[in-house]
């Protein structure tokens, strides 16, 4: 579904270049659930952008469903955001004045859903993942880990083709963070493909295969 040879990725800013990732080899088959770990600033968060097509690497082959990102055309790439992935991010980028269903029916309007379809779309989501009595609130009046469910509810109503997390338990207490494992290993049973970040080994634990990234380039994969 996802691999990349020698992926290399470099920062420029002014004269300074800085290599962060030095030939990356990865793949990712269709229903894995993949977690990538390592120590802070190993390149982590930049392999998860380059190949969620958050971010457009320097060099190397990387393919995403066999197309060529080097080829891809903005509006494809725009395209496959919106409609085949779905993000999650540790700050959960919840849109402050939208309630939680308001934010889950957001992306799904702009993929040209009718506004009845996104609605009961949106709540369907929300419920699946007990958040039935949060619908009308606002971020700011849900915890930590309600706020988490609502963007997971955002990422995976349009039943996207890959679910990318970035540290999505990294500001939640234990008992909130095996909540979110918990709804992806369900979510993984039922077919989900996730690559998710963590550096925490706990949480890793959960995905079926490890890898884990070191100064720009996998050290190491195994399976759990
Ligand atoms: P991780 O997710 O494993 O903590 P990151 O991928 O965020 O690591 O960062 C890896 C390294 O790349 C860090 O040293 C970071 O400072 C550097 N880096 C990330 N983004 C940029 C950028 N835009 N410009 C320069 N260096 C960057």
């Amino acid at each position: 579904m996802i691999t990349t040879k020698n992926l290399i990725k470099t920062y420029k800013n002014g004269d300074v270049f800085t290599e962060v990732l030095k030939g990356i080899d990865f793949e990712a088959k269709a229903g894995e659930f993949i977690a990538i770990t390592g120590r802070s600033g190993a390149g982590k968060s930049t392999l998860l952008y380059q190949i969620s097509l958050l971010d457009e690497p320097t060099s190397g082959e990387v393919r995403i469903e066999e197309k060529d990102v080097f080829k891809l055309k903005l509006r494809e790439r725009i395209s496959y955001r919106l409609n085949c992935f779905g993000y999650v991010f540790q700050d959960y980028a919840l849109l402050p004045d939208l309630t939680a269903t308001e934010n889950v029916v957001l992306p799904l309007l702009m993929q040209e859903k009718s506004s009845k379809e996104a609605y009961a779309l949106a709540q369907d989501t929300l419920k699946m993942l007990g958040l039935d009595h949060r619908f009308d609130s606002l971020p700011s009046n849900l915890s930590g880990g309600e706020q988490q469910r609502v963007s997971v509810a955002r990422a995976i109503a349009h039943k996207p083709r890959i679910l990318f997390a970035d540290e999505p338990t990294a500001n939640l207490d234990n008992e909130a963070s095996m909540v979110i494992m918990d709804i992806f290993k369900k979510l993984n049973k039922e077919g989900q493909t996730i690559i998710m970040i963590t550096h925490e080994e706990q949480y890793a634990k959960v995905a079926e295969r490890i890898v884990t990234v070191d100064d720009g380039k996998i050290v190491a994969t195994k399976n759990t």
